[in-house]
């Protein structure tokens, strides 16, 4: 068959081991997925009542506008509702922007090491992608501007970064989208954006007006703690939602995923609670990591990117055996580190803990 050549040089997505395999495996009775950044505090009670009651007609196809979450977003951010767009979840919206912006003869810009779905779904397409390097975690904004050509049509910013946590401070952003020309699409993937607690974070929602050319990619996977659902959105001018509507499949989102987003809206006092949690938690990582001497990348997420005194994916595994998956930094472009989704206080004890018996192995302590 004719696949396309680029197929060749590419693998799958490689997802993260499950609780159940890794129970199996290594004969434990407990094990906590850290490896993916899920909410471990679950989701909002109005979620879990909802679903218990839930009359759903599932005969029926889903509404394929969104149902009233569009209304409700569209409140919440005070935008049109035709400013919205969602995805079957953003990793949906990566492809549906480079689906709709990206072939044989144009080009995106992106970081490395990022979120891996950029450069996989432009490549994918046939575009060229020029990779960054990050430079202290940080995206070189500057280098970027270095790299347009004619042919750019889109630019992926993480803010804050996946995998390093890195928020992008306010007047760097801002400057950097300023002298981008306006004919190129500035992806802001904010999918961490709920964990923030540094108050000079660039609130994109209210630049839209000024930079109709920003798309702003939200997900309701990490704070809201509905990963399986697959759902996320996109906030951008209709002129740029008008032509990425188009490349979506009409029934992209399944109703209870749409109708459970709903439910999760209605509870803002969860989010709030959860970022509080997560900030204190966050801080005892890095708490830990002075402590005993580890690189740790500022986080402003739920994930925090720390040294390990061993090969990342032997570190990996050491802690798989304990009972914690993490994700090794070797996949993820970051040699010699950790990605350890922040889990709940009791959770983060036991995983000081087998770090410790890690360290206390490699002569650290
Ligand atoms: C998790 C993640 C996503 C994907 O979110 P879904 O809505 O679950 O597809 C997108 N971007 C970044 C940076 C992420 O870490």
């Amino acid at each position: 068959m004719k696949w396309k050549q680029v197929l060749r040089e590419m693998k799958p997505y490689k997802p993260g081991r499950s609780i159940e395999e890794v129970m199996e495996t290594y004969n434990l009775t407990e094990v906590v997925k850290l490896a993916s950044n899920e909410n471990p505090y679950g989701c909002a009670k109005s979620v879990k009542e909802f679903l218990n009651s839930s009359t759903l007609r599932f005969e029926i196809y889903p509404d394929g506008n969104g149902g009233t979450l569009r209304k409700k977003l569209s409140e919440k951010y005070g935008v049109d509702e035709g400013a919205i767009l969602f995805g079957n979840g953003s990793d949906e919206t990566i492809s549906i922007i480079s689906r709709a912006l990206l072939d044989k003869g144009s080009h995106a810009i992106m970081a490395t090491p990022t979120f891996p779905q950029y450069a996989h779904n432009a490549k994918i397409e046939g575009a060229a992608i020029s990779e960054i390097p990050l430079v202290d975690g940080q995206h070189d904004l500057p280098a970027f501007l270095e790299e347009i050509t004619d042919q750019t049509a889109v630019i992926f910013v993480c803010n804050p970064n996946n995998p390093t946590g890195n928020l992008i401070p306010k007047k760097n952003l801002i400057s950097f989208i300023e002298k981008v020309p306006e004919h190129i699409l500035i992806v802001l993937d904010e999918a961490y954006i709920e964990f923030v607690t540094e108050p000079d974070y660039v609130d994109s929602i209210s630049l839209l007006k000024r930079f109709p050319n920003i798309l702003i990619m939200r997900t309701f996977s990490k704070a809201y703690g509905l990963a399986s659902f697959r759902i996320g959105y996109a906030i951008g001018s209709p002129s740029v939602i008008e032509p990425l509507n188009k490349v979506r499949n009409p029934f992209n989102n399944n109703s209870l995923a749409i109708t459970v987003a709903e439910k999760a809206l209605e509870d803002e006092a969860f989010i709030d609670s959860c970022r509080l949690l997560n900030a204190e938690q966050r801080e005892r990582f890095k708490q830990y990591a002075a402590q005993n001497s580890l690189n740790l990348f500022d986080s402003q997420t739920n994930f925090v990117l720390i040294e390990v005194p061993i090969d990342a994916d032997e570190a990996s595994e050491f802690l798989l055996e304990k009972g914690f998956i993490v994700r090794s930094g070797n996949a993820l472009g970051t040699p010699h580190h950790v990605r350890i989704t922040i889990g709940t206080e009791e959770q983060n004890n036991r995983l000081f803990s087998a770090f410790d018996q890690l360290l206390m192995e490699k002569g650290r302590k």
